[in-house]
């Protein structure tokens, strides 16, 4: 087995078992950089993190980390370039499968010039990209340059896939396209196939990341 699809079983297992437990973590803590928010960084392209986004406690995660981040007042303090990039990128994340509505607009503006700032301050490839996609996000601009506009979508769909769209590799049908509900995994409640043919078939790929989520 490959290195990274080792990496991804365990991630897998622990998203399934423990967003739950991170997030009341996460929430104890009132420093945005901790490791329950490292660890729910690790498992955001899981679908796991969509479920738990789609629930009540989890859909919260994006206003909850925006209103941190705005009221820490960090545009003052000197940060590790590699949290700075981490967390926004965790933000960016949340902003992608929960989408921008749930954060409060005062946040947003506290949170801009924040992250302008640290635009100037933080120069290296990982910070500059995660903090100018965060900046686009919130401001709902491009701003960035061409790509922004299509990468979101993008990013999403990629995220949608066994979700909203058919597992199976080559299949592309939706729920939309369907006018109903895919079938979901009965084990997992993640993913999703339009029909039993393509489940079965992905069964063998699937099967190693296929846990029971606790939530
Ligand atoms: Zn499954
Ligand atoms: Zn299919």
């Amino acid at each position: 087995m490959h290195l990274e699809s080792e990496q991804d079983v365990i991630l897998s297992e622990l998203a399934a078992k423990y967003l739950p437990k991170l997030l009341e973590t996460y929430k104890k803590r009132d420093y945005p950089f901790n490791t329950a928010a490292t660890l729910m960084n690790m498992v955001t392209h899981t679908p796991y993190f969509i479920r738990f986004c789609q629930q009540p406690e989890g859909e919260k995660l994006a206003a909850l980390h925006t209103h941190r981040l705005a009221t820490q007042g960090f545009h003052r303090d000197h940060l590790n370039e590699d949290n700075v990039g981490e967390t926004c990128q965790f933000l960016s994340s949340l902003l992608v499968t929960i989408g921008s509505t749930t954060v409060d607009q005062k946040d947003k503006e506290a949170l801009l010039p924040t992250l302008k700032e640290w635009r100037k301050r933080y120069r290296g490839e990982f910070a500059k990209e995660t903090i100018g996609r965060c900046i686009d996000q919130l401001s709902h601009k491009g701003a960035s340059g061409l790509g922004m506009m299509f990468l979101e979508p993008m990013m999403k769909a990629q995220l949608e896939k066994g979700v909203e769209i058919c597992k199976s590799a080559k299949c592309s049908v939706s729920a939309k396209s369907i006018g109903h509900e895919l079938m979901q995994c009965s084990r997992c409640k993640c993913v999703r196939y339009c029909c039993i043919e393509h489940q079965r078939a992905d069964w063998p790929e699937h099967k190693r990341l296929c846990f029971q989520p606790n939530f």
